[in-house]
């Protein structure tokens, strides 16, 4: 902004005040940027003093006045104020966030006042901007935004991690010592929160070609990590006729798309994280993107972890799952950069990816990044009906749940592809933030579903 003779008003959250004898200083912030409008009441023109004494940090405010070249160091320019209203006092004895660094474990505690520190503004409106990046990405390559249910009859991972949904009187019942009867409960069969919307969205894939979902999904997994919640946001593209690389290709160009469009769009609040959570973060985000994506099989990633010479809390042999510190060496150590991992055994991933000839694995893949390890898992899905079949018997799973998703292979199958980004993850990656409770607004993790 340029000083201007013209009137402005402004209204927003005080941070911080200094009183003087002649003058009093405030910051007043509004939440559309990082940086605050600093006020100035220059107490030989304007006569303010019960307003004064009432201004405090936290309080919300009405002032006007003439924007002036500052004086002072920091910013550019100032609000010469000409009359303030206090609109909300906020009682300085009580307010919980003080002028001091707060730990982000005290400011989950008041996830209601964290937003009106500079952390959690600058995450919210990254954050957002991603959000309308992950429309803007899809919708320029004419995918069709599906919405996929959130209650739903199906485990698509089947990992059995799943929320119950019902209207059955649990406590009733308990009491009685009736058993719970799925048939009575209010969809007529047991219902949960979805933890996919994968299997729905190839539903769509098969007659639209490309979709993607970008909605809520539950898990009750009780791992209480930096990286696992219980509700998280994921984008889910499904495309027909797009095979293992083909769908590799679109999650390198999405995640570079978001990368880009973060550094491009939220250049202030990048370099606050930049500043101050995680340094050099913007240079290495930028050299990602402009990077080719490292790949390797799961077999090779395999034989680089067991000669590594690392030791690992899980040991490494050919078929086990790849455990955070296994990804962590892979991406931060043995690549130093983002990597896909594809091809793993089997019996590690879900019933419907496709089998390759080896017998052995699957045309799995997973990205992942330094810092955090995992944040896209996708695959080629099974598309032979026989095969997919075949696979469901041997896991012991009712093919008569599935019959829609095998009427898929029985009529015009073809080869379809896709993926799931979690979005928190993003945010973390995009922004340093450590713990993953700290980049969505209201987090849900075992013990905890307050505010
Ligand atoms: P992980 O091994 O890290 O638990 P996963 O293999 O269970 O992940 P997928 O089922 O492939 O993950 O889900 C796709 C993506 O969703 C993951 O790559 C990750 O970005 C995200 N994701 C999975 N579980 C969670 C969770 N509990 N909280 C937040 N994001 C998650
Ligand atoms: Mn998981």
């Amino acid at each position: 902004m340029e000083p201007s003779d013209a009137t402005y008003a402004v209204h927003g959250w005080v941070r911080t005040k200094r009183d003087t004898k002649s003058v009093c200083f405030f910051e007043v912030n509004d939440g559309s940027s990082l940086a605050g409008l600093q006020v100035t009441i220059d107490k030989a023109v304007v006569d303010l003093p019960d307003q004064i004494t009432r201004l405090q940090t936290g309080c919300s405010v009405r002032a006007t006045g003439r924007l002036v070249a500052s004086p002072g160091k920091g910013q550019a320019v100032e609000l010469l104020c000409e009359s303030l209203e206090i609109v909300g006092a906020s009682p300085a004895e009580t307010y919980p966030l003080q002028k001091k660094r707060h730990s982000f474990e005290f400011l989950r505690e008041i996830a209601h006042l964290r937003p009106r520190t500079n952390t959690f503004g600058a995450v919210a409106r990254v954050r957002n901007v991603l959000s309308y990046a992950v429309h803007r990405f899809y919708q320029e390559r004419d995918f069709v935004y599906l919405h996929t249910p959130i209650i739903t009859a199906s485990d698509a991972e089947g990992a059995g991690e799943m929320f119950r949904v019902t209207t059955l009187d649990l406590d009733g019942l308990a009491r009685s010592g009736r058993p719970v009867d799925a048939s009575l409960d209010f969809f007529g069969r047991a219902t949960y929160l979805t933890v996919s919307g994968q299997l729905n969205a190839e539903i769509y894939a098969g007659a639209l070609e490309r979709v993607y979902t970008f909605g809520p999904t539950f898990r009750a997994e009780n791992s209480n990590t930096t990286r696992h919640l219980a509700e998280f946001w994921m984008i889910e593209p499904e495309v027909a006729f797009c095979d293992l690389s083909c769908t590799m290709e679109l999650a390198r160009d999405f995640v570079v798309y978001l990368i880009r469009t973060a550094l491009e769009r939220a250049d202030d609040d990048m370099a606050f994280f930049d500043t101050r959570i995680e340094p050099g973060i913007t240079e290495s985000l930028a050299a990602v993107a402009d990077a080719d994506f490292a790949h390797m099989t799961y077999t090779e990633a395999i034989d680089a972890l067991e000669k590594s010479g690392a030791t690992f809390a899980y040991p490494v042999e050919w078929g086990v799952d790849l455990q955070s510190e296994h990804e962590k060496y892979l991406t931060e150590e043995y690549v130093q950069g983002p990597v896909i991992v594809t091809d793993y055994p089997k019996q590690i991933k879900a019933f419907y990816m496709k089998q390759n000839d080896d017998g052995k694995t699957v045309r799995a893949m997973d990205v992942l990044v330094p810092r955090l390890g995992e944040i896209i898992g996708g695959s080629q899905r099974e598309d032979d009906l026989d095969l997919l079949t075949e696979r469901l018997r041997e896991l012991g799973l009712d093919e008569k749940l599935y019959w829609w998703y095998l009427d898929l292979r029985r009529y015009g199958t073809v080869p379809h592809s896709g993926f799931g980004l979690g979005f928190e993850r993003l945010i973390q990656y995009v922004t340093g933030m450590q713990n993953i409770r700290d980049v969505i607004p209201f987090p849900r993790t075992p013990g905890n579903a307050d505010f």
